[in-house]
């Protein structure tokens, strides 16, 4: 059904996919290697998506997978994509749609959404290009910059050491906060490091920690108590990422407030988490939600509950819908995707700040090129 009319003046004419594989400097691990559950990570699976438009125009999006699934996602875009063809690629709502109902008996969460989410990150890239203005001036910004904390520095195969000089690293560079993983099997060992962290960087540095879901929900309430001292910003993924009933007491027990959403993959997902009470901080990830349509259904959600809002990862992507929150919000600081862009977020008096560049802002570099390891074009 075509729904093309006076007010159509494009339309999708080409669209490229690439699987790109990103190798890390060091393999990384978390509290979910500690407890046997992953392999250390040692490269991140990216899915870019290039769309071009007959009116010259041209968006670009990606989506990730950590440790599985890259494959899959890769295979899931190629065999969707050709819907995308002579849309006004404008109607990223309908778009959308079209995709998921694609490929509906996948599902519409995981794998399958974020596949589609390549696509609708490039749609807004290329919507905002279109409007010669940042993504979050487009959407409606409340802020030119937004505060930035680094999470790379403090992963757990980090000897303590390594990890105080990172922090203080982070601190000399202009990031404003530092997060370190715990969930050593020892809980001394992990409020050690907390404590050394905290003495390193001083109490005007804002410090949280992340479990990565690892603590079951006696160990999460006594970690939660010994750390209350501490000052955090909040506690991560204290417990299972689909226990938002745990979430929620945790929550309601202790002042440190409880940040999850990053494991979540709807919009429906978020919406039992945050009905549920389970995050006074909601973590909701762009590509791993199916793009940033659904990222803002779970933004307007969060700020109808009054909660605070600090994206997962790709801060490429989320500098620009952090900017659009209206609660001062945090992004995460990882230096792993810098190499696939040719421009890079300045970074200053403890914030990350929007480039005047259109859309994203980025465009992909020639090392990423050559980490290409598929790729698949559609053309109308
Ligand atoms: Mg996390």
């Amino acid at each position: 059904m075509t729904t093309a009319g006076p007010a159509t003046s494009d339309r999708i004419t080409g669209v490229e996919i690439s699987s790109v594989t990103l190798p890390l400097p060091t393999a990384i691990s978390d509290a979910k290697v500690l407890t046997g559950r992953q392999k250390p990570m040692t490269e991140v699976a990216m899915l870019f998506a290039e769309i071009t438009t007959e009116g010259g125009l041209e968006g670009v999006g990606f989506s990730y997978s950590k440790r599985a699934g890259g494959p899959g996602q890769y295979a899931h875009a190629c065999e969707i994509a050709p819907v995308l063809l002579g849309e006004d690629p404008s109607d990223i709502a309908k778009i959308w749609d079209k995709l998921v109902w694609a490929g509906a008996s996948v599902g519409r969460s995981g794998l399958s959404v974020q596949a589609i989410a390549a696509f609708d990150v490039a749609l807004w890239d290329l919507k905002a290009k279109r409007a010669g203005l940042p993504l979050a001036k487009l959407l409606g910004a409340h802020r030119d910059s937004v505060r930035c904390y680094n999470t790379s520095g403090g992963f757990l195969h980090a000897p303590i050491g390594e990890v105080l000089d990172r922090a203080a690293e982070s601190v000399d560079n202009g990031i404003g906060g530092i997060k370190i993983k715990v969930g050593h099997p020892d809980n001394a060992t992990d409020l050690a490091r907390v404590r050394a962290v905290r003495e390193k960087i001083g109490d005007g540095v804002a410090l949280m920690v992340d479990a990565n879901q690892q603590w079951d929900r006696p160990t999460a309430r006594r970690m939660c108590r010994a750390l209350e001292p501490l000052d955090l910003v909040w506690i991560e993924e204290p417990l299972d990422a689909h226990d938002f009933e745990g979430h929620a007491v945790l929550a309601s027990h202790f002042d440190t407030p409880i940040a999850t959403g990053e494991m979540l993959t709807s919009v429906a997902e978020h919406t039992e988490l945050i009905r549920a009470g389970g995050a006074d901080i909601v973590q909701p990830d762009a590509p791993r939600v199916g793009g940033i349509t659904q990222f803002l259904k779970v933004m307007a959600l969060a700020d109808s509950r009054n909660l605070q809002l600090a994206p997962h990862f790709a801060m490429e992507i989320h500098i620009h819908l952090a900017a659009a929150y209206a609660r001062e919000p945090w992004v995460e600081h990882f230096e792993w995707l810098d190499p696939l862009f040719d421009e890079h977020l300045e970074i200053s008096g403890g914030r990350m700040h929007l480039s005047p560049r259109p859309g994203l802002g980025v465009t992909i570099s020639d090392q990423a090129r050559a980490w290409t390891v598929a790729e698949q074009q559609f053309h109308a």
